[in-house]
């Protein structure tokens, strides 16, 4: 912790503990104790730490070869994106690494949409995007953020966004005009809470962006992959956008994976030389990438994500009105208000933390639960428990 302190760059406050290990949903620090991980490293540990199936993926690929670059073809990106496209019910997948990267490439391809197919005036796409939004970190993404934290003294910022608030389909259809390309959303904001919007917003979306001709982009790079009892958020409510962002657990919490998933008429705009990255694509990622699709592709990840969300939802309702105000969420994925005259978030966390749970606030009085998938009902109880005992103490 001191080393950190002093020779990285703050740009985080960690909780003070100090990771040495993990076995599906636990984690042991460097002194040997155990901490139940609600956070799984924001959605990207959804198979549990040290998962068996992705390491052996990992390491019979680590034998053999890591990175072609893409000037050469290797023998895991096929397989990759081809099973990767059927999960999503689409054409086509465009692998990149982190989820900025991949926000940052479906902006792109909208953009590049709009020119070639569309016919928008050179220079002139618009996007919308939503109040509270969480997308990454990079100069244009943070351009269009409305968290002073996130934005402030790194612009000058991109144009061409609109943002319009969450939920609200009249100001979606009030901010299009002839030049938007792309509404970009999050179908449940991850960072802003775990806020999930009401359910005829997606569906209103969808129907809205379709007559428009406008393409929906849905990042799914925090809610997919199966956090909400789906293999995507937009699942929940039957609704199909036209680019999936994805990222985070499609690494298996083992290497950086990321990706646009969409169809033909819309991916097929990238031409060679027009978009790239180095270690996209790569062969290590890719062959974690096709174990992590078969995972998925079974359902039964979905499936307990739905049944122990269902139960871990009813556990933490019941705390309403005990220190808790609301719980918000879907699947194995919870914002629960803290009562601000009670404690912040942070005051939680810590509390939760010397009773060996691992959570994370966000702003302010929120706290989040984003357990690995591969938890049992019997720990959840036992983090509930937790909960209902720190907020006692306070
Ligand atoms: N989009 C969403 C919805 C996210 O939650 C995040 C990260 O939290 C990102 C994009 C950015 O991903 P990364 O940190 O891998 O760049």
């Amino acid at each position: 912790m001191a080393e950190e302190e002093a020779h990285a760059a703050h740009n985080y406050h960690p909780l003070p503990v100090v990771v040495a290990s993990g076995d599906g949903a636990w984690v042991t620090d460097v002194d040997g104790k155990r901490y139940l991980d609600c956070l799984a490293a924001y959605s990207a540990v959804n198979f549990g730490h040290s998962n068996p199936v992705l390491l052996d993926a990992a390491r019979a690929q680590l034998g053999r070869i890591t990175l072609t670059s893409r000037a050469f073809h290797n023998d895991q990106l096929g397989p990759f994106v081809t099973e990767l496209a059927a999960l999503a019910g689409k054409d086509m997948v465009l692998p990149m690494n982190t989820g900025a990267e991949a926000v940052e490439s479906g902006i792109k391809v909208a953009r590049a949409w709009g020119y070639r197919v569309k016919g928008v005036a050179p220079a002139q796409a618009n996007i919308i995007v939503m109040a509270g939004n969480f997308h990454g970190r990079t100069t244009t993404i943070i351009s269009f953020s409305d968290d002073a934290d996130a934005r402030d003294d790194f612009g000058p910022y991109t144009p061409g966004f609109r943002i319009v608030p969450y939920g609200d389909v009249a100001a979606i259809e009030a901010a299009i005009d002839e030049n938007t390309v792309a509404v970009l959303l999050e179908p449940i904001q991850g960072e802003a809470g775990i806020v999930v919007p009401p359910a005829d917003f997606l569906p209103a979306v969808r129907e809205l962006t379709t007559r428009r001709n406008v393409l929906f982009i849905a990042d799914e790079i925090q809610s997919g992959l199966g956090r909400t009892g789906a293999t995507f958020a937009c699942d929940l409510v039957g609704v199909v956008p036209d680019l999936y962002l994805l990222g985070k657990a499609l690494g298996g919490g083992i290497v950086p994976v990321s990706a646009v998933v969409g169809n033909a008429d819309v991916l097929g705009v990238l031409a060679p030389g027009q978009h790239g990255s180095t270690f996209g694509g790569n062969p290590l990622a890719a062959s974690v990438g096709i174990a992590v699709v078969r995972m998925l592709a079974t359902g039964e990840m979905q499936e307990r994500a739905r049944a122990l969300g269902d139960h871990l939802h009813s556990a933490l309702t019941r705390l309403i009105g005990s220190g808790v105000v609301a719980v918000r969420g879907a699947g194995l994925w919870a914002g629960i208000d803290i009562d601000p005259a009670l404690a912040s978030g942070r005051a939680v966390c810590e509390a939760l933390m010397e009773r060996g749970v691992l959570a994370k606030d966000t702003h302010g009085s929120t706290i989040r639960l984003a357990p690995p998938l591969v938890v049992s009902q019997e720990d959840l109880d036992w983090a509930v428990a937790q909960l209902a005992a720190v907020l006692e103490d306070f």
